[in-house]
């Protein structure tokens, strides 16, 4: 499953991505740019109900709170309940993350990061970011996991 978002659902957008789905978004899109998109497969999500309309291969999400917004795409599509694929794309790019090379890492994350995850940083090939395991990325699991996911 490929996902679109339109520009209001940036943050729907990003926990999508935690949970390992390909979701393309940008805070704005050219004209053309969202149906390009669809014509290569993605399903839309979308704030606007006439958008919806315009694309059978679309979700058209009514709510205003990233946990609803969530629970509408779940109830249409059934998002898969598997956390091996969480934080395994950049939440930033939506590129697949690596595992960051040892000597990589070791200069790219701070110190006391690199001490205590040696072996789980990972990097971005698009945009160059590392991420680790923290309480950052602690509290978006708790909150995955407290609205059933
Ligand atoms: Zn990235």
């Amino acid at each position: 499953m490929l996902f679109v978002a339109d520009s209001m659902l940036g943050k729907l957008a990003r926990y999508l991505r935690i949970m390992g789905y390909d979701t393309f978004y940008q805070p704005r899109y050219p004209d053309q740019r969202l149906s390009e998109l669809v014509r290569e497969g993605r399903i839309l999500l979308t704030r606007n109900r006439a958008t919806a309309r315009l694309y059978s291969n679309s979700i058209f999400i009514d709510r205003d709170l990233v946990k609803d917004q969530l629970k509408v795409v779940d109830s249409t599509l059934r998002l898969a309940r598997d956390h091996r694929n969480w934080f395994s794309r950049c939440l930033i790019c939506d590129s697949p993350l690596y595992k960051a090379e040892e000597q990589v890492a070791r200069e790219n994350v701070p110190d006391f990061v690199f001490f205590k995850y040696p072996q789980r940083i990972l990097s971005c090939p698009t945009c160059k970011r590392f991420f680790w395991p923290g309480t950052h990325r602690q509290r978006m699991v708790e909150r995955l996991k407290d609205w059933g996911f």
